[in-house]
């Protein structure tokens, strides 16, 4: 059974309803996958949506507190996850160094995308 917190942005915006249960499924599925990281434009294409729509339905969900907005980097050459960042505030702070590359990046080198992981409470109610 899924939190409070879902219900309650259901009863907030009834006619989005089916599709933030849609979304739903789709992030349990993802977790029991194993996938940490819900991308707005992979959501779009499971649940045939723009990238818009997914992104301000995820977005409502972060709202509600079932998912937390965080901001993953990549390098660009390796497309590989560097850090995860909560706030665009942090981005500064990542160290410059790539273990894949094994040297140090400049911010052109890497590329910021924002993706959304369930909240601790979230991944309890998703498990259960
Ligand atoms: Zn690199």
């Amino acid at each position: 059974m899924l939190s409070q917190k879902f219900e309650s942005i259901k009863r907030q915006y009834p006619r989005l309803a089916p599709l933030l249960d849609r979304l739903v499924a789709y992030i349990q599925a993802q977790t029991e996958d194993g996938q940490e990281y819900i991308i707005p434009k992979l959501a779009a294409v499971a649940l045939h949506l723009n990238d818009g729509e997914a992104f301000v339905l995820l977005d409502l969900l972060s709202e509600a507190g079932v998912l937390r907005r965080v901001y993953n980097v990549y390098c660009r050459k390796e497309n590989a996850l560097l850090a995860t960042v909560d706030s665009p505030d942090e981005l500064d702070e990542i160290p410059p160094h790539c273990d894949f590359c094994d040297r140090d990046h400049d911010l052109s080198d890497l590329k910021v995308e924002i993706a959304f992981t369930p909240t601790t409470d979230a991944l309890r109610d998703l498990a259960a």
